[in-house]
C-alpha cells in the first residue's frame, strides 16, 4: 500500500454485503472486500441537483444511448409486467427512481400507473414539460410516508447511491406486499468490467477508471454480482427472485456514446468505437456486462 492510498483509505468502511472490512483495491479509490467479491469505490456522488454543470454533452449522450436504451428498456418492460401484478385488479403502480428523461416511465405507461423521481434539475424539468409524471428530488425524501408501489425500477441508479442498504430498505417501505425492486446495473462479473480490471493491472487504468465513471458527476460506487447482490438484498428482508442480462453494446450508436465525455479525443473515441464494434459479436456470448436482479421481499 502507497502513501496515498493510506491516506484515501478510511478506517471502518464496511461491505454492505458481508459486512466484512473493505480493504484497498486497485486504484486508491477502489476498494475490495477482504472475504466476499463485493467491490466499492469512495469516488464522490456530486449530482447536478441545481441543473447548471456540463461536463457530459447530453445531446450526444442522448443519440449515443438512444437505441440501445430503447430495446433494452421495451425488454425489461415486458419482463417486469409479465410478472407484477397489483391487488384488485387495478393497474400496477411503478416508481422509477432516477428517471433521467422519463424513457423507461415512457416504456412502462401501457402496462402501469408510473411515477418518476428525478434529483437534476434541468433534467426532470424537461421530463415534465413533456407530461411524464416526474417529482424533482431525491428517493425517498419526495414521497409521502403513505405511498405504496408494486414495481420500484432503479435502472443504472443503485449503483450510483452511497448508502445502498438505506435505499433498499426504504424501497421496503413503500413496496405492496409481493411488490418488486427492479435492479438494473453493470455487473463485476461482466467481460467489459473483467477486461478492465486486468489492464489495470497492467498499469493502464483507463478502461477501469472509465467503468466507475471516475471523473463524472455521478460515478460508480458499486459493482455488483449474484451474490453480493443476494446478500445485500437479504440485510433489507428481500432477496433475488430471478436475474436476466442485458445487451450493454450495439454498434450504432458508441462513437457517440463514448464522445458524450468531452474529454475523450474525437480520434480515440473512433478507435475505440470501432474496435469495440468488431468485438460486439463476441461479447454476446461472454458473461454479460448489464445484469437485472428482480428482488421481492422474503416470504
Ligand atoms: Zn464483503
Amino acid at each position: 500500500m502507497t502513501d496515498r492510498d493510506m491516506a484515501t483509505f478510511q478506517v471502518g468502511e464496511q461491505c454492505p454485503a458481508c459486512l466484512q472490512m473493505m480493504r484497498p483495491g486497485l486504484q486508491p479509490w477502489h476498494r475490495v472486500c477482504s472475504r466476499c467479491t463485493y467491490e466499492g469505490s469512495t469516488l464522490l456522488v456530486d449530482i447536478d441537483v441545481a441543473g447548471t454543470a456540463d461536463v457530459v454533452d447530453e445531446a450526444m449522450r442522448e443519440e449515443g444511448l438512444n437505441q440501445l436504451r430503447q430495446s433494452n428498456f421495451e425488454a425489461l418492460e415486458a419482463d417486469i409486467a409479465r410478472r407484477v401484478t397489483a391487488a384488485g385488479g387495478e393497474r400496477p403502480r411503478l416508481l422509477d427512481v432516477g428517471c433521467a428523461h422519463g424513457w423507461f416511465l415512457e416504456a412502462g405507461r401501457p402496462d402501469f400507473e408510473v411515477l418518476g423521481i428525478e434529483p437534476d434539475a434541468k433534467v426532470a424539468d424537461a421530463a415534465v414539460a413533456r407530461g411524464l409524471p416526474v417529482r424533482r428530488g431525491f428517493f425517498p425524501d419526495v414521497l409521502d410516508a403513505s405511498e405504496q408501489f408494486d414495481v420500484i425500477v432503479f435502472n443504472d441508479v443503485l449503483e450510483h447511491i452511497p448508502d445502498i442498504g438505506a435505499a433498499l430498505r426504504a424501497c421496503m417501505r413503500h413496496l405492496q406486499p409481493g411488490g418488486w425492486v427492479i435492479v438494473n446495473a453493470p455487473a463485476r462479473t461482466g467481460v467489459l468490467y473483467r477486461f478492465s480490471v486486468l489492464m489495470a493491472r497492467l498499469g493502464l487504468p483507463a478502461s477501469f477508471e472509465r467503468l466507475w465513471q471516475k471523473g463524472l458527476p455521478s460515478p460508480h460506487v458499486h459493482y455488483l454480482d449474484d451474490d453480493s447482490m443476494q446478500a445485500i438484498a437479504g440485510h433489507a428482508a428481500m432477496q433475488v427472485a430471478a436475474v436476466r442480462t442485458l445487451p450493454s453494446l450495439t454498434a450504432r450508436g458508441l462513437y457517440a456514446r463514448i464522445r458524450a465525455d468531452r474529454s475523450v479525443p474525437a480520434a480515440k473515441a473512433m478507435l475505440v468505437a470501432s474496435v469495440l464494434s468488431v468485438a460486439s459479436p463476441a461479447l454476446r456470448i461472454l458473461p454479460a456486462d448489464i445484469k437485472v436482479w428482480m428482488l421481492q421481499a422474503k416470504g
